[in-house]
């Protein structure tokens, strides 16, 4: 129960990677070179790989995933993996020298009709195009991807994944425990595992009971409760719980409900899909740099525990 303190990088080092430099990149695009293994993919080579990984036919109706903006015939030589598309992460991509940035989180949503630099999103769209960088987004299509999401968050607490949560759509993960332990040990082993933010992680439900099998579904997970207590699990692993959900869960079954910060849930997935895209410019030789930011983007920026109940 313990927060975590704001504003620290994720605790696992590594997240930064760098895609094996096998020679200078090829200033000439996607032609290869005499004597040179290596090609600089297109924008366009590049998403097209995305694509596959995540499908955008997968994605739900109201989603909004794709290409946000890049030229489809620029040279991409190095990618930075985000959740948020916001203006830190554009910035870091500036800084970094990338020409892609792929998000997990739409920048919009829903139509806009201004891009104008006087509005925050406008300005992260200008401070792209500036720099030539690009912006993608695999959002509930890497969500309901297999490995997606929440293969990424089970990843990260070292859990066995034996099958998705919900079938019909492949969202969530119901994950076995090695060895049982209780829902204040889970919760803590969540604490440890993720990256750190200001919220931590909260608890609904008896801190001591034993916890076997669990289900994990990475950002808001409110809507899962049903399928999670139909799986029979012990203890449900997402983000954004709210009051009423929760209370109305907790007084219905034993379902032991744990709730980290959304943005840590589902920063697991941008180092699993950097090392998708680091596999891919292996195997078709791009020499890519792929990197994962570690800036925490979790809107949320401290967390004062309040005194015991009495
Ligand atoms: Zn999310």
């Amino acid at each position: 129960m313990t927060p975590s303190r704001p504003g620290v990088t994720p605790a696992r080092d590594g997240a930064i990677r760098s895609g094996r430099h096998r020679g200078t990149p090829v200033p000439d695009g996607g032609a290869r070179r005499a004597g040179s293994l290596a090609s600089v993919p297109r924008l366009s080579e590049v998403t097209a790989e995305l694509d596959a990984l995540w499908p955008p036919e997968r994605a739900e109706e109201w989603d909004a995933v794709g290409t946000v903006c890049g030229d489809p015939g620029a040279e991409i030589t190095r990618v930075l993996f985000a959740v948020d598309p916001v203006r830190e992460i554009a910035e870091e991509a500036v800084a970094l020298g990338a020409d892609l940035i792929v998000a997990h989180h739409p920048l919009y949503l829903r139509g806009t009709t201004t891009v104008a630099a006087s509005h925050f999103k406008g300005r992260v769209v200008h401070t792209l195009i500036t720099h030539d960088i690009a912006l993608h987004v695999a959002h509930t299509n890497a969500d309901t991807a297999d490995p997606g999401v929440s293969d990424a968050l089970a990843g990260a607490l070292d859990l066995r994944v034996t099958g998705p949560l919900v079938p019909e759509n492949g969202l969530g993960r119901i994950c076995e425990l090695d060895h049982p332990e209780t829902l204040g040990e889970f919760a803590a082993r969540a604490a440890a595992r993720l990256p750190a933010t200001a919220q931590g992680i909260r608890v609904a439900g008896d801190p001591d009971a034993t916890v076997r099998r669990v289900a994990v579904s990475g950002g808001s997970g409110d809507g899962l409760f049903g399928a999670a207590r139909a799986a029979g699990v012990d203890a449900f692993l997402t983000a954004d719980l709210r009051h009423h959900p929760v209370s109305e869960a907790v007084q219905q079954t034993p379902l032991g409900l744990v709730d980290a910060a959304h943005w840590a849930t589902e920063w697991p997935w941008c180092e699993q899909a950097a090392a998708q895209l680091d596999a891919i410019s292996d195997r078709r030789d791009w020499n890519l740099r792929v990197h994962v930011s570690k800036t925490v983007t979790d809107p949320w920026s401290a967390h004062h525990i309040s005194g015991a109940p009495n």
